[in-house]
């Protein structure tokens, strides 16, 4: 177990709170301010406590340079209006310089300022100094809760824990209980969901989880380059090459583990990558050589929606078909419904899969939707996350 803001002293202290800020934006306004909202509960406890508060995040990649359309100030607002207080923007095109000091040296407790971009700086995504020793002489401790880079070990991220005491937020500290507690001690049936385009990026989650779970589905455009590696031809449908012998070694790994694997019986293909494409569902194994695979079909739907409804913990990563458009959206909505009704643990590890429960409006149905997509991957693969690596154990 990591310490959190709970396990230390905070009254009087200046405190970095690495935050995750990184916000879409369009022309200047931000259009969704779910992640500034997740960091609320540590910000006002510590506010509440006492203490300094130096924020810091990265938005974008504005790649190690100043870049006006990356600027953290639209957030300070924000934040200050979530907050009902005043945030001061430390504006700085390097982060930290001299005004940026003098700000800092002049708050009494309970003030928060907000530092610029992190990524402003090219030392910070390389972990290197003299960055991460100029953040450190602003604070006297250094607080994570960025659970969305916590896979990154950057200055802001890992590196300020080499110079003072290192702890968690409620952010940070929720995702690794929920997170955690699935891959660790789920309550059984385990059931993970994982869907999305390659089966390669997935590769080291799904080798990882079959030896935790009791039934792992297969949905999304890796579904056919598992059909590939059954010997089933799959049309135009999107085909990761290098996929296909470690499709089989999964295949093999679940039978070796009894882990029931459920693989989509029927496709709705199109006869091109477009929403209004003309478009037709097929047994799996009937693909035609012209048309493409974009989603489930119904009884696949169906199929998955009962192997959901009988488990107790399901985590799920990535879309059934191509979300994005609507007419290839039914069956990552059909999941989501599902999922939405099942009596159980319900785990959405960020990214697509989160957007499309948002869409659906069932985000408040679901047990946990972590707010990092990589991170959890990461985490689900079974790696230490050097954002929570460097942190104090309790
Ligand atoms: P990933 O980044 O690997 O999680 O994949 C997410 C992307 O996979 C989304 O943009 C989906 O549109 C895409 N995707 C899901 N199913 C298919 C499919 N059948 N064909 C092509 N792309 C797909």
């Amino acid at each position: 177990m990591k310490k959190t803001v709970k396990d230390i002293e905070v009254k009087g202290k200046k405190v970095l709170v690495r935050c995750d800020f990184n916000v879409p934006m369009q022309d200047g306004k931000i259009t969704d301010d779910v992640r500034i909202r997740a960091a609320l509960p540590t910000i006002e406890y510590l506010k509440e406590n006492g203490a300094q508060l130096i924020l810091m995040s990265h938005m974008g990649r504005p790649k190690g340079e100043p870049k006006k359309e990356f600027t953290l100030a639209p957030v300070a607002q924000r934040l200050a209006e979530l907050l009902g207080c005043e945030v001061k923007f430390a504006q700085s095109d390097v982060v930290v310089d001299d005004s940026v000091k003098a700000i800092v040296s002049e708050m009494t407790d309970g003030d928060i300022v907000l530092l610029e971009n992190t990524r402003y700086r090219k030392e910070e995504t390389n972990n290197e100094e003299p960055f991460t020793g100029q953040l450190a002489s602003l604070g006297e401790i250094f607080v994570n809760d960025a659970f969305g880079t916590a896979h990154r070990a950057h200055c802001s991220t890992a590196g300020l824990a080499a110079y003072m005491p290192a702890v968690s937020g409620f952010l940070i500290e929720k995702e690794l209980k929920f997170l955690g507690d699935a891959v660790e001690d789920p309550a059984r049936p385990f059931l993970a969901i994982m869907g999305g385009s390659k089966v390669s990026d997935k590769i080291k989650v799904i080798d990882n989880l079959l030896d935790k779970v009791d039934a792992l589905i297969i949905g999304g455009g890796m579904a056919y380059t598992f059909y590939k590696a059954m010997g089933y031809e799959i049309g135009k449908s999107i085909l990761d090459e290098n996929g296909i012998e470690l499709a089989s070694q999964l295949m093999e790994k679940a039978n070796d583990n009894g882990v029931e694997l459920l693989i989509p019986v029927d496709t709705v293909c199109a006869t091109e990558f477009d929403n209004d494409a003309e478009s037709h569902t097929f047994r799996s194994s009937q693909i035609p050589p012209h048309m493409m695979g974009m989603d489930i079909g119904p009884d696949t739907q169906k199929a998955f929606a009962e192997e959901i409804k009988n488990a107790k913990t399901i985590v799920w990563n990535g879309p059934m078909g191509v979300f994005e458009m609507p007419n290839f959206a039914k069956g990552t909505n059909a999941v989501a419904r599902a999922m939405a009704e099942a009596d159980a643990v319900t785990i959405i590890g960020g990214g697509d899969s989160a957007a499309a429960v948002e869409q659906a409006g069932l985000a408040d149905k679901m047990t946990h939707i972590s707010t990092g997509g990589g991170a959890s991957l990461e985490f689900l693969e079974g790696k230490e996350l050097p954002g929570v690596a460097c942190l104090e154990d309790k």
